[in-house]
């Protein structure tokens, strides 16, 4: 068993500490803002280091599954934190639909519960420790970091800083080549406010495509909620919406998202622009720049949020590390290291490739509503998803279909192999309109910010 330091105690770096405390190692987290108050999370946790600690969060289907079956410590604290059960299928539910339910809550409430589940089984959380570096025995081989404190020595450091990870200017610092970055602003902009109340029902789907905008109506625990309007960075008219009346009388006009704003709102609109889009690549050709360290989580590679997949993946790559150091001897850092990069370009980095093909292709189709120059392509991958979604509107089976993409649990391509639904997407949504949901057009949208 070795000795592993986590940088970060976010909900990657509290994952990965909990999944490999469980097979017996020495887990220590190193994370740099104070801890969790007693109580009144959400309104007095301080949290610099993570721009989105207030924004809302959804934890999907595959989220809570994969929780519940590899840290089930950490599942059954959350619920005791009051995460709410949600199912992601409107009712009437039916046989098998068990797979769309999730539990989900505020970040804040989250993230504290994810730590006591981590500190009970052993994890040692340092909160107050900055880390500042890194130290290195050979050019390329890290045996530790620096901190404001003193420094810390480890088989393995597992980077878990999230997406404005300096690990790049430390390695850099130290006289190592820096990874190369894939890099773009994401290009969307999030107006979004949280309620308190009770809840409304869900009556189609969390996700819902308008033109220009997509709308989100996202469950969260102790009968709280939010509700996000995202558009284009480049649509300037839309910058209305971070006045609250604004804001208010749009989502009024969307009618399935317009029962949710009938509640007690907790906080203001606010608004988060500038998230990019990151891949770090670490090891270039398949050789590691380093051993002896690893990126995970947002460290490693960040996407636009608006599909909320990031805690997802965050787990789906914590098992990645896990099943590697199951597998290899943690004391060869050479084979660790490799076999984990590896291991995550085989199976984390085609999840990345295909939500941010999404994302591109959103972008564009909202762009394209705002220029009036309707989007084209040729991808069937973007064309499929379109059709999907719409054909989940008519019939209860393709809603399934598209929720197992939407939760995450499988990829569209595995989905579109079972029998009968290429051919019923085929038929119902290949033709069916661009935006099928009741809600304003573009020209009704920009009548309501200006009015
Ligand atoms: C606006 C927005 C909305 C989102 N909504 C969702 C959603 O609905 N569903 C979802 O699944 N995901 C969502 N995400 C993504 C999600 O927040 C992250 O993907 C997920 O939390 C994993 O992040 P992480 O732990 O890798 O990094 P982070 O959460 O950023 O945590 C990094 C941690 O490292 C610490 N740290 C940084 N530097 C140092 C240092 N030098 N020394 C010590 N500690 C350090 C920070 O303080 C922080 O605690 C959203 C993201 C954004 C931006």
């Amino acid at each position: 068993m070795a000795n592993m330091t986590i940088l970060g105690a976010g909900l990657a770096g509290l994952s990965t500490a909990m999944m490999l405390r469980g097979d017996g190692h020495d887990v220590t987290v190193l994370e740099r803002d104070p801890a969790p108050p007693g109580s009144r999370l959400w309104e007095t946790w301080q949290r610099p280091g993570v721009n989105q600690f207030r924004l809302p969060h959804f934890m999907l289907p595959r989220w809570w599954q994969t929780l519940s079956a590899d840290l089930p410590a950490a599942a059954a604290e959350v619920l005791a934190a009051g995460g709410s059960r949600f199912s992601l299928v409107p009712p009437p539910q039916r046989e098998g639909d068990a797979r769309f339910e999730t539990v989900t809550a505020r970040r804040p409430v989250l993230e504290a519960a994810m730590a006591r589940a981590a500190e009970r089984c052993g994890v040692v959380l340092r909160r107050g420790v900055r880390v500042s570096g890194v130290r290195l025995e050979s050019e390329t081989r890290v045996t530790g970091v620096t901190t404001d404190g003193d420094p810390v020595s480890s088989d393995l450091v597992i980077d878990c800083s999230g997406r404005r990870s300096a690990m790049p200017a430390w390695l850099a610092a130290a006289g190592v080549t820096p990874p190369a970055e894939e890099r773009d602003d994401a290009g969307f902009v999030y107006y979004s406010r949280h309620f308190r109340g009770d809840r409304p029902g869900l009556r189609v789907m969390v996700q819902q495509q308008y033109a220009s905008v997509t709308v989100l109506t996202l469950p969260a625990d102790d009968g709280t909620w939010s509700v996000v309007l995202i558009g284009s960075t480049r649509d300037h008219a839309l910058r209305v919406l971070r006045d609250p009346a604004t804001w208010t009388s749009v989502v009024r006009r969307y009618p399935l998202a317009a029962p949710w704003i009938d509640a007690e709102p907790i906080t203001g609109v606010d608004v988060m622009a500038g998230i990019e889009d990151r891949l770090r690549h670490y090891a270039p050709g398949g050789a590691p720049l380093v051993t002896g360290m690893v990126p995970l989580g947002d460290a490693w590679a960040c996407t636009n949020p608006s599909l909320g997949r990031g805690a997802a993946f965050t787990l789906i790559h914590a098992r990645v590390l896990r099943d590697t150091l199951r597998d290899t001897d943690p004391a060869d850092h050479d084979k660790v290291t490799r076999r984990f990069h590896e291991a995550t370009a085989r199976t984390v980095l085609p999840l990345y490739r295909a939500t941010n093909g999404f994302d591109k292709h959103r972008l564009a189709e909202m762009d394209g509503d705002v220029t009036g120059a309707p989007y084209q392509t040729d991808d069937l991958r973007w064309i499929g998803a379109k059709a999907l979604y719409a054909a989940a509107l008519r019939d209860p089976d393709m809603l399934r279909a598209y929720l197992t993409v939407a939760g995450f649990l499988e990829a569209p391509d595995e989905v579109f192999a079972k029998p009968g639904v290429r051919d019923r997407v085929l038929a119902l949504g290949v033709s069916a309109p661009q935006y099928p949901l009741p809600g304003p057009d573009r020209a009704e949208l920009l009548r309501l910010c200006t009015a």
